[in-house]
């Protein structure tokens, strides 16, 4: 079966579910749209009015919020696979419940499972909530919840980069440049760094010598957040055996 033909199978089933109550209030469930080769999968909460009415994915004020947050990321909707934790509204906006997450999330696992993406961006706290379950990563608590945003991690071989949910901009207004700040990590995402060819680190990890991590998390990840690279901007020296997140690794030293 092609790619193509199993996400219709699964959208289907989407379209037909009763498993829960939100069958009731729905007009439209909402199937995940876009690439079914992306690099990049965005999970949102679930579907609002606007994509309940249409059955498309982010096309109320949110989507207008995550459209412009996309295009100063240089990201093209083209280039991802967009889906939700919950397919259906949830009526008046209210949070989802833990059973329908349970109930629901076998979509997104098949989502997931079929598209095998480099990169699961989950937006907002319940999408993040459940990656981060999902590839048992440690979760903050709810009041420190907002510190892993823009942040990258690496489970299972593939990267995690929780984002705030577009809305949050509409809420909270003042909240705008950490968002930008955050999603800019996208961009960020899309290159290796610069100085990767002719780092130590490349040099170390192809002898087999350094965690793959750290490769992927800042190298081939974010590498903005290198201190190495920080140091290299500012034309600080840095000893080799210098690992990305600042510390030394005194089993490198000396190895030429
Ligand atoms: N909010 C979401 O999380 N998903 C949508 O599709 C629309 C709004």
């Amino acid at each position: 079966m092609t790619r193509e033909e199993r996400i219709r199978e699964i959208e289907k089933e989407i379209r037909s579910c009763r498993k829960c109550s939100l069958f009731r209030t729905r007009n439209n469930p909402v199937v995940g749209e876009g690439n079914l080769k992306a690099k990049i999968v965005f999970i949102g909460e679930a579907p609002g009015f606007n994509e309940d009415r249409e059955g498309k994915m982010f096309i109320g004020p949110s989507g207008k919020v995550l459209d412009e947050l996309l295009r100063l990321s240089n990201v093209s909707r083209d280039d991802l696979y967009m889906t939700n934790l919950i397919k259906c509204m949830l009526p008046k906006y209210r949070k989802p419940k833990q059973d329908e997450i349970d109930t629901c999330s076998g979509y997104l696992d098949n989502e997931i499972e079929l598209i095998n993406p480099e990169v699961l961006v989950p937006m907002g706290h319940y999408a993040t909530n459940y990656v981060f379950e999902k590839y048992s990563l440690p979760l903050p608590s709810k009041q420190e919840f907002y510190i892993i945003y823009g942040k990258l991690f690496l489970a299972d071989n593939r990267k995690i980069l929780p984002l705030q949910h577009p809305a949050a901009i509409l809420y909270h207004p003042q909240i705008k440049d950490e968002m930008k700040k955050n999603y800019h990590k996208l961009k960020i995402l899309s290159n290796d760094c610069k100085w990767y060819p002719v780092c130590p680190m490349k040099k170390f990890y192809e002898e087999g010598k350094l965690n793959k991590k750290w490769v992927e998390l800042y190298c081939k990840g974010d590498w903005e957040s290198c201190v190495r690279y920080q140091m290299e901007e500012r034309g600080e020296p840095h000893p080799d055996w210098m690992l990305p997140d600042g510390s030394m690794d005194e089993k490198l030293k000396g190895i030429r």
